[in-house]
């Protein structure tokens, strides 16, 4: 077998992971071949080849500790979603990809929506509101763009089914009423200032509740039209 040049610690743990390869292969011929001959033998051989197995799993352990990094526990940090199936080939092929040279095509990722690889993908959130977690996908900017579209009219039509309700509305009315009380203290032209600023002032509705911010609005117009009546 030729070897590279070591390089590190990294390259140490995996000319050791080899060694053990090769170890475990040779024990595990001397097992067979020891089974022909007589059976002490071929006992001695499978606790070697279960030697070798759990230090190969200590070796694997330690390259994971030193590609991962460990938290203020002590424990090995993994990346999550990665060992949900099948820890030992997942985390070689994560191995293999740390120490694969990295190309050009390594730096694209494919949208999830139109499978498009390139370097435009990357990965968006969508917050929302409690208790809804976000959500996380790969897209590219059309594909974002269309979510973002999309559920934004998702938003609307679920806002449509919580219409205010008459509390809200009279609660709107009796604010309403409350400020024309304090406007009504101010010289006409100040009052008349004053709420053309206030209804002047257009702010975000939340859906549903624009009936509502109308009627609050009702009472200041009808408030200024009577003040300019009288000037
Ligand atoms: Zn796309």
């Amino acid at each position: 077998m030729t070897r590279r040049k070591l390089n590190g610690y990294l390259d140490h743990l995996r000319e050791n992971l080899e060694i053990l390869d090769e170890g475990i292969a040779n024990a595990r011929k001397m097992v067979k071949a020891g089974k022909n001959a007589d059976s002490r033998t071929a006992l001695q051989w499978t606790k070697t080849v279960r030697d070798l197995v759990e230090l190969r799993g200590t070796n694997l352990t330690n390259i994971k500790m030193h590609l991962l990094g460990r938290d203020e526990t002590g424990a090995a940090k993994e990346p999550p979603g990665i060992y949900g199936h099948n820890d030992q080939i997942e985390f070689e092929r994560y191995f293999k990809n740390q120490v694969s040279a990295w190309t050009q095509d390594d730096l694209k990722l494919q949208c999830e929506d139109c499978g498009i690889k390139s370097e435009a993908v990357s990965n968006r959130c969508f917050s929302h509101p409690y208790p809804k977690p976000d959500e996380y996908y790969d897209l590219c900017g059309k594909c974002f763009d269309k979510r973002v579209t999309k559920s934004n009219r998702e938003s609307k039509d679920w806002g449509v089914g919580e219409p205010a309700s008459k509390g809200e509305v009279r609660a709107m009315i009796r604010g309403a009423a409350q400020i024309i009380k304090i406007l009504r203290t101010l010289p006409i032209d100040q009052r008349i200032a004053k709420l053309e600023e206030l209804l002047a002032n257009k702010p975000e509705v939340a859906p549903g509740m624009e009936p509502a911010c109308d009627a609050y609005r009702g009472v200041l117009q009808k408030e200024l039209d009577n003040a300019k009546r009288l000037m």
